[in-house]
């Protein structure tokens, strides 16, 4: 384990996300015209008329993904994770009207009616994330 300690916490951005916006390309987006570096995701919730995010499936030494796109409607209940580097990474819980999933969101997750989404900026953090031999990302100071 390794642990990073930030010096506080700075701005608090709200975002309103409308339909047809992408989640993280939308966040991302904004976190860079901001020029915010590093961030907690404090709330997300919302609608989607598609969801696409990859999920682990076994064991190995270097995770073997296997990539899911759901186009029903589905809540957004929650998204989890930071921002490092300018760069999110968060897991998010969804439903449709059948299945719960959880998942690494990725790009093309688009908003059907709305989505209300936080996020913190920490400050006095300055982290990037690199790939270790195995592929997984690890903290390293920048
Ligand atoms: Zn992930």
């Amino acid at each position: 384990m390794r642990t990073f300690i930030g010096e506080g916490l700075g701005r608090v951005v709200v975002l309103n996300l409308q339909r047809d916006e992408k989640v993280l390309e939308s966040i991302r987006g904004q976190l860079a015209e901001l020029g915010i570096k590093n961030a907690i995701i404090t709330s997300a919730i919302g609608s989607l008329k598609k969801a696409v995010f990859h999920r682990v499936t076994g064991f190995e030494k270097s995770p073997v993904d296997e990539f899911v796109t759901l186009e029903n409607p589905i809540e957004l209940a929650s998204l989890q994770g930071v921002v490092i580097d300018g760069e999110p990474h968060f897991h998010m819980v969804i439903s449709d009207l059948g299945t719960t999933y959880t998942g690494h969101l990725e790009e093309e997750t688009t908003v059907v009616y709305l989505a209300e989404i936080s996020l913190v900026e920490i400050k006095g953090l300055a982290l990037k994330r690199v790939k270790d031999e195995n592929n997984i990302a690890v903290f390293e100071e920048k």
